[in-house]
């Protein structure tokens, strides 16, 4: 059965027999992590392999924008696609950045500023010693006719005030998750891939993937 067939068949637990799978993302930090939860026979491509553009992320949620982008790199390449949106809310900053966490660091995609504005929004506010806060990732995987399904995962925890470690990427080194004393930037790759918001949404679908 050809990737064409499998994708109008459209029943997620054709996953087990998928060949080939275009990740919806130009991120290289979130790549990375999204291929080291996936089966190793599969072939990657990227939206760069089919001179895609990064559609307009205009959802009013993580799953809005997670499906956005996985349906238009599926349509546009013809294969299954799979798609991460996620982000970091700060309660106390009415749980911003958000949806808008890659915008914060503007055009240069520019994470060290992101991490002082952020820091000079909290300080502008903070009145309690804990910043509660949750990193939410979607991932949504979408097929070349329109459909799609959609998944969750959160990991909760506090902000540091002092950004440490230069492991990771985007806001992990001001991230420190409940139960834990280091940020995401001082942990190492394989814990992180254990406890992250992308593990736990990669949970729900897992088991659709033949390893
Ligand atoms: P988007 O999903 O492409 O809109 O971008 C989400 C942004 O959220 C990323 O560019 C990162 O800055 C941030 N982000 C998402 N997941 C993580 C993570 O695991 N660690 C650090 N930052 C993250």
């Amino acid at each position: 059965m050809n990737v064409r067939t499998l994708a109008l068949n459209n029943k997620i637990s054709d996953l087990k027999n998928i060949k080939s799978l275009l990740i919806a993302t130009n991120n290289s930090g979130k790549l990375k992590e999204i291929k080291k939860l996936l089966p190793v026979k599969i072939n990657f491509y990227s939206p760069k392999d089919f001179s895609l553009k990064e559609p307009l992320e205009n959802g009013k949620t993580f799953e809005d924008n997670a499906v956005i982008k996985a349906k238009y790199c599926s349509i546009k390449s013809k294969l299954v696609s799979l798609s991460d949106d996620s982000g970091l809310e700060i309660d106390i900053l009415n749980k911003k950045p958000g949806i808008y966490s890659a915008r914060w660091a503007g055009k240069n995609k520019d994470f060290n500023f992101a991490i002082k504005k952020v820091l000079s929004e909290i300080k502008k506010r903070n009145k309690k010693k804990k910043i509660v806060a949750r990193f939410i990732c979607s991932l949504a995987i979408a097929w070349p006719n329109g459909n799609y399904k959609v998944f969750r995962g959160t990991v909760s925890g506090t902000i540091s005030l002092k950004p440490k470690g230069n492991k990771g990427f985007g806001y992990d080194p001001i991230f420190i998750a409940d139960g834990y004393k280091k940020t995401f930037g001082e942990i190492s790759s394989s814990l992180k891939d254990k406890i992250s918001h992308r593990f736990k949404a990669f949970n729900k679908i897992k088991s659709y993937f033949k390893y």
